[in-house]
């Protein structure tokens, strides 16, 4: 007889993570071995735009997860399966041949957890919640009082080592996980740069929330000598200087590095949203822990940045038609759209001409990450300026970034294009090139990315004028701004009309 625990890739770690906890348990009372399941399932990378970067970034993370269960002489088994409809059935296979009886796995954990929280966070009409701050006052308590406390995560017992010798079992602590997934593999140089700037496993995530809100924020990062890199030594600080308590007036600084850089993590489940909450719980000056979630601090504005995430999470098991495709304002879906490869293609490569936006997309392709308000900046340019259906967007994002997460993704790009739920109105579109001064004043985040223009200098790098671009080789702008504006507020007043 054995339990097992079946982990999947939104959920890869050891610490506070309750099923594997609840597994642990049961099979210390009943004195079963308890073996760890993973199954590789490419046909639903594929269905669900999985970048490769994503894929490369479980695999990694099996790697340490696989040693910390060995150290708790717990197996790890990770097998391949195709095609995806018979999955369920091999899973069962699977417990038969081990003679497992008991299977535990947070997918489980999580319908009954979701309907639970459906109910708590239902409005007292009964439906869901389509505006954040309401959603936020109702996510905060549940936080603090429910009846799972925050500070109880299960504990996980070593196992019976005598599984190192079962016939079956033992074999799974020797054989190697595999190190690609066909059809996502990365190319050399791009593998070298996820494993500098995202570093994999549970310690490294922890370091980097100890980063976060230990180490001291800086005012200009790209003058470091390596910019992206995560994980270097930096210099501890206070919370006044520290990263989080610069959070909140810099914290839309895109040439500052003051956000917690935590997404890849937090969507693979390498670190929980519980852990990282409960870590500022230290941080706090009440006598009593109390959790902060003000306007008015760094901490607080973090602690919101969070339940954005939890909110997009809630919107889409409510609405799962905004993850097919749909905008969630149903009037919106008739917006035409412009059919322009040339510019979809531009936009992708970072050539579009208008540098704050370039320098975005070329920070996507180089690192799979972009910083909050480049996605937004490069969203909202790509619907509103070159009036490109925000699904391609969507699908690029995906395929592009280390972080990618369906209901995040999908909450930002319909936030961008005013289509989704608590959007931006259509009417209130970025001007790319005053964003650019707010969010890079010194120019320094342009300059590092778009090298053409390294050596510009004053509110020339915001919007270089056409004979300088000539000059240095840089694209000039693929559409006017103003007029874009224009005819982006004329067909979302009337959908249908182009
Ligand atoms: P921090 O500022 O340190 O925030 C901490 C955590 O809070 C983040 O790691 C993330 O988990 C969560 N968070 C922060 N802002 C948001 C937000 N607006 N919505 C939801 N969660 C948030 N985030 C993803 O994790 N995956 C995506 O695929 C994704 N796609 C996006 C697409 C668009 C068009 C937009 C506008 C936003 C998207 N976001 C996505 C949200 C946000 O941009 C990133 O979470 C954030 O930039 C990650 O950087 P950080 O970890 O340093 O964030």
């Amino acid at each position: 007889d054995a339990v097992v625990f079946w982990m999947r890739m939104q959920d890869m770690r050891i610490r506070d993570n309750r099923a594997f906890g609840q597994a642990s348990e049961y099979a210390r009372q009943h004195g079963l071995p308890l073996i760890a399941l993973f199954i590789l399932s490419p046909q639903d990378y594929v269905a669900h735009d999985r970048s490769a970067r994503r894929i490369d970034f479980t695999l990694r993370n099996l790697t340490h997860v696989k040693e910390s269960l060995a150290e708790l002489n717990i197996p790890l088994r990770v097998i391949t399966h195709s095609p995806r409809n018979t999955l369920p059935e091999r899973v069962v296979e699977i417990l038969s041949e081990w003679n497992a009886a008991r299977l535990f796995a947070n997918i489980e954990h999580e319908v009954d957890e979701l309907r639970r929280d459906i109910r708590v966070f239902l409005t007292k009409d009964g439906r869901g919640y389509t505006v954040y701050s309401p959603f936020l006052r109702s996510w905060l308590p549940h936080l603090t009082d429910n009846s799972d406390p925050l500070a109880c995560a299960p504990r996980v017992e070593s196992n019976d080592p005598t599984v190192r010798q079962h016939p079956i079992f033992g074999k799974f602590f020797n054989a190697a996980g595999p190190e690609s997934v066909e059809g996502f593999e990365l190319s050399g140089e791009d593998a070298k740069m996820m494993r500098l700037c995202w570093p994999a496993g549970e310690d490294a995530a922890h370091e980097i929330l100890r980063r976060f809100l230990q180490t001291k924020a800086r005012t200009s990062q790209f003058g470091a000598a390596d910019p992206l890199a995560l994980g270097a030594s930096e210099p501890k600080a206070g919370l006044k200087d520290s990263r989080i308590g610069k959070y909140k007036d810099a914290r839309d600084r895109v040439d500052a590095d003051t956000t917690s850089r935590l997404s890849a993590y937090l969507s693979a489940g390498v670190i929980s949203a519980r852990e990282c909450i409960r870590a500022t719980l230290a941080l706090s000056n009440h006598k009593q822990p109390k959790i902060d979630a003000s306007r008015d601090t760094g901490i607080g504005r973090w602690v919101q940045e969070l339940a954005w995430r939890d909110f997009y999470t809630h919107v889409l098991a409510l609405f799962p038609r905004v993850s097919m495709g749909r905008p969630f304002q149903e009037t919106f879906a008739k917006v035409s759209w412009e059919t322009n490869e040339a510019h979809l293609q531009a936009w992708k490569d970072g050539r579009t001409g208008v540098p704050i936006v370039d320098a975005g997309m070329r920070q996507a392709n180089k690192m799979g990450w972009m910083h909050n308000r480049l996605r937004m900046i490069t969203a909202m340019y790509l619907v509103k300026d070159l009036m490109i259906d925000w699904r391609l967007g969507e699908k690029y994002f995906m395929e592009t970034l280390i972080d990618g997460d369906l209901a995040s993704n999908n909450g930002g790009w319909q936030w961008s294009a005013s289509t989704g739920v608590d959007p931006v109105p259509y009417f209130r579109i970025f001007n790319p090139y005053t964003q650019s001064k707010k969010a890079d004043p010194s120019g320094d985040y342009i300059r590092y990315f778009v090298p053409e223009l390294g050596k510009v200098f004053g509110d020339e790098i915001h919007n270089p004028s056409p004979r300088l671009a000539e000059k240095l080789g840089y694209p000039t702008p693929l559409v006017k701004h103003d007029e874009a504006r224009q005819r982006a507020i004329r067909r979302y007043k009337n959908p249908g009309d182009v």
